[in-house]
């Protein structure tokens, strides 16, 4: 058994079961064990590839779609560029390269949300002079120009299984065997009250704990100093069914089989975004695959300048980076972007009716 296993299964037999935010929580961010505070998670050698690693390209579209919209909402002095969970900080290198076609977004501080200190450092040695936080409550009340890719479907998740009288959540206990899942008697969860109108009883369905309040507190400064949001994740609008996922070493693995060594991720329900951001007063936009939303900021025009200056294997490297961004069986089709801005101000360039 890992030391984080062990560590869980004494902790369970000591206070019962835990729910898969709280183990999802651990395995993530414990602060010895945690899989985001240490290891290296991302790019080629790690276990998974995001966006931004794959091409500069997806960087460099981000920070067209927010300059031209801090621009066209007034181009705020005091405005600030604030990221969740920035990994390496390539995206921001990427934006920062961009922003000075759009003049004055260049000089605009550069504000990091990133709760695993190694994570912190290494977005500090890319980027000198970014202010971290480690949660959004620590954001300054300003104009807030926010991108957050692949942050949301790392925050915790709970699950729950319909069945005639109520929801049973999904535990995690133990036995002689190591960690196993289990379940906790029926109950009803206000929470999960809209959620009786689309399911029938065996179906599962998944809730965010952490993200009311994280879209919440994002959506007031937008809504009171102006600004906008981009959301940008794989998932759907109410998202059905177990979407908690493994990933080792770029394979899928049973989720507790290796506590803190693979990443867990569940499908973001963009409804939940929505709902928490109409709430604090905002106009979310419509929900566009990433494929549209990068092709209708000029992604294929920006691929063939690059394209002019390279050849033979970078030169296919950077077409197949194209494909898996922007195509519909890819990335392009998979991952969704959501905006949001308050009601009458500029949309996010790529996210227009
Ligand atoms: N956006 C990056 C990295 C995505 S991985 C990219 O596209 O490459 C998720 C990131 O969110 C990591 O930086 C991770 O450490 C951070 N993170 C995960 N949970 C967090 C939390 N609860 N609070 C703050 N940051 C978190």
């Amino acid at each position: 058994m890992s030391a984080l296993a062990e560590i869980l299964s004494q902790r369970i037999a000591q206070h019962g079961p835990l729910n898969l935010a709280d183990y999802m929580g651990e395995c993530l961010l414990h602060p010895d064990h945690g899989y985001y505070t240490q290891q290296e998670a991302f790019g080629r050698g790690g276990d998974f590839i995001t966006s931004p690693e794959i091409s500069q390209m997806f960087g460099e579209m981000i920070g067209l779609s927010l300059g031209t919209t801090w621009q066209a909402q007034g181009a705020a002095k005091d405005a600030i560029v604030v990221e969740l969970g920035p990994g390496r900080g390539t995206l921001m290198q990427d934006l920062r390269r961009i922003a000075p076609a759009v003049p004055g977004f260049d000089s605009l501080p550069v504000h990091m949300i990133e709760a695993s200190p190694r994570l912190r450092q290494t977005q500090s040695d890319a980027l000198p002079g970014v202010i971290h936080h480690s949660d959004v409550s620590q954001l300054p009340q300003a104009p807030l120009f926010v991108i957050a890719n692949e942050f949301f479907d790392a925050l915790p998740i709970r699950q729950f299984r319909r069945n005639s009288s109520g929801w049973e959540e999904i535990l995690v206990g133990s036995d002689a065997n190591g960690l196993c899942f289990g379940k906790a008697a029926p109950q009803p969860y206000h929470f999960l009250a809209h959620r009786l109108e689309d399911t029938a009883p065996g179906m599962i369905v998944e809730y965010c704990p952490a993200l009311p309040s994280i879209v919440a507190q994002i959506s007031q400064r937008i809504a009171d100093f102006g600004g906008a949001a981009l959301i940008i994740d794989y998932g759907d609008w109410r998202s059905q069914g177990d979407t908690l996922q493994a990933v080792y070493q770029h394979q899928h693995a049973d989720p507790l089989a290796a506590p803190g060594s693979a990443d867990l991720t569940a499908h973001l329900d963009f409804e939940a975004v929505h709902n928490a951001a109409r709430a604090a007063g905002l106009r979310p936009t419509r929900l566009a695959t990433q494929g549209v939303f990068l092709e209708r900021l000029g992604l294929t025009q920006r691929a063939q300048i690059l394209a002019k200056s390279l050849n033979g294997a970078a030169l296919q490297s950077h077409i197949a980076a194209h494909r898996r961004l922007t195509h519909p069986d890819e990335m392009g089709g998979l991952f969704k972007v959501m905006g949001l801005v308050s009601e009458g101000a500029a949309v996010p360039a790529g996210l227009e009716p």
